[in-house]
């Protein structure tokens, strides 16, 4: 398992590895100097030119998703399919934040 940091500003992604002295959740972007987000390395950066998907995406890390894939809470599972639009992103969000 290996981890990601993600600028939606810039629209990159960066690949920290496996090893935890890396692991940084409050890393800044080496090029906008903005927040970046700590993902699971199953997140795949879309192209820059991808407004749809980049939006789609800002909307779940702003909402706390990090792209771990079955995402668990203490006695359920779901699972994540990247949403075609933000009302399907909504309820993705609505679904994970019934598990806590
Ligand atoms: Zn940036």
């Amino acid at each position: 398992m290996g981890y990601k940091n993600v600028c939606v500003n810039c629209r990159i992604s960066l690949s920290e590895g496996t090893n935890y002295e890396f692991f940084n959740r409050n890393k800044t972007c080496p090029n906008c100097k903005g927040k970046m987000y700590f993902v699971n390395e199953k997140f795949k950066a879309p192209k820059k030119s991808n407004d749809k998907e980049w939006k789609i995406i800002e909307y779940l890390l702003l909402s706390g998703y990090d792209f771990r894939n079955p995402y668990c809470g203490y006695e359920q599972c779901i699972y994540f399919e990247f949403p075609k639009n933000l009302q399907e992103a909504e309820a993705f969000i609505r679904e994970m934040r019934k598990l806590k």
